[in-house]
């Protein structure tokens, strides 16, 4: 496994890696690796890509500094993991040159209004501005033909797809599917820094989704459901939704068919995510 610091050889890698006719599949993280970022690194491989994985903990998607300095950090097994898992060059840009102006604001911002405004957006003013800006800086840099995002971050992969379209990049987006703990619980970076009961609170997230998926709409029955379930744990509901999976707008009662239904909640001071596709029926 090649290993890259600085943006140059960075660049220059990817452009030699191309010129010997392979297909670069980027995945993105920001480390503290587990089998969701493994199942990325996997798909790219099954694509036959020359697999470049990036960790670069982004601050400019953080709007809490806690969150950012409680943020985990594991460089030793990630680089260990990245190599087993036959990811061939791992890329962990610093600071300097990913965002030069830091801690100052950087002037230049990719914005995807509407669906970087809603659900996370809402209650995270300004994070998908910094999604939206380093994935496009990491797909400038890397030129891949292939960037493998998780489901788990939904609204992640529309946003990027929608940056995609609108700037011209020329890069396949594949979405791949969550994965989860034996007990449902998807994972995440995040859930080392759940303790035993924090964990059993945490599982009403995905328990939610799962009674929502159980009862076939209507979008109103099911966001209750949700809710109700979550707050009956001890998490702190942002949000228990059902929306169009491309537009990410909240249905009402009269919508049918497929939509996604997405929750977030705080545990223990600890913000987790989830989502899954529901079928709205109308109801009685
Ligand atoms: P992160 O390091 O949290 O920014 O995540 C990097 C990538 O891994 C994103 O595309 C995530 O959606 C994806 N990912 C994280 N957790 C999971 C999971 N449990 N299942 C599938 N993909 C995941």
């Amino acid at each position: 496994m090649q290993r890259v610091v600085g943006i140059e050889q960075w660049r220059r890698l990817a452009e030699d890696q191309r010129g010997a006719g392979r297909r670069i599949g980027l995945v993105a993280t920001m480390g503290a690796l587990h089998r969701g970022h493994q199942s990325l690194i996997a798909a790219a491989r099954a694509n036959g890509d020359y697999v470049i994985m990036t960790i670069f903990v982004n601050p400019r998607q953080f709007n809490d500094p806690t969150d950012l300095r409680a943020y985990p950090r594991t460089p030793e097994a990630d680089r260990a993991l990245a190599e087993s898992m036959g990811v061939d060059a791992l890329v962990e840009p610093v600071m300097a040159e990913m965002w030069p102006a830091y801690p100052d604001p950087t002037p230049t911002t990719v914005s995807v209004a509407g669906l970087g405004d809603v659900l996370e957006g809402a209650g995270r003013p300004g994070h998908f501005d910094g999604v939206a800006s380093v994935v496009a800086k990491l797909a400038i840099v890397t030129g891949p033909s292939r960037a493998y995002f998780g489901e788990k971050d939904f609204q992640q992969l529309a946003v990027v797809r929608r940056m995609v379209l609108d700037l011209g990049l020329d890069v396949e987006v594949v979405g791949c599917p969550i994965v989860r703990d034996d007990d449902g619980l998807a994972l995440s970076s995040r859930n080392v820094r759940l303790g035993p009961e924090s964990r059993l609170r945490a599982l009403s997230l995905s328990r939610a989704l799962g009674l929502a998926g159980d009862l076939d709409g209507p979008a109103s029955a099911m966001r209750a459901a949700m809710r109700a379930t979550m707050e009956a744990a001890g998490v702190v509901v942002g949000y228990a939704e059902v929306v169009d999976p491309a537009t990410l707008r909240a249905l009402d009662d009269d919508a049918v068919g497929r939509a996604r239904a997405l929750v977030a909640g705080v545990v223990d001071g600890v913000r987790l995510i989830d989502n899954r596709e529901v079928e709205l029926r109308r109801g009685p």
